[in-house]
């Protein structure tokens, strides 16, 4: 059982948490629809380390950034998001 570290409540099983998307496919509000389809369905998933978003949806529900390994799921890097 892969266990997060909410940096506000600890850890918690990954089963209190929603996998979003990687950071890189965040869209801004004015980017372009042939843009937006590059961005979330033509784009890299390479093997190893990836920053992704993850919603804490069955605890604070707070977001959060996770450095993810995708082969390992060894977690270097849990913080809040946005930073403050
Ligand atoms: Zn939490």
């Amino acid at each position: 059982m892969m266990l997060i570290a909410c940096p506000h409540c600890g850890p918690r099983a990954h089963v209190e948490f929603t996998y979003e998307r990687t950071m890189d496919a965040i869209l801004s509000v004015d980017v372009d629809p042939d843009t937006a389809v590059a961005i979330l369905f033509q784009r890299e998933n390479p093997r190893g380390p990836s920053q992704e978003l993850w919603r804490h949806t069955y605890g604070c529900r707070s977001w959060l950034r996770l450095t993810r390994n995708t082969v390992t799921h060894d977690l270097a890097e849990v913080v809040a998001w946005p930073p403050a």
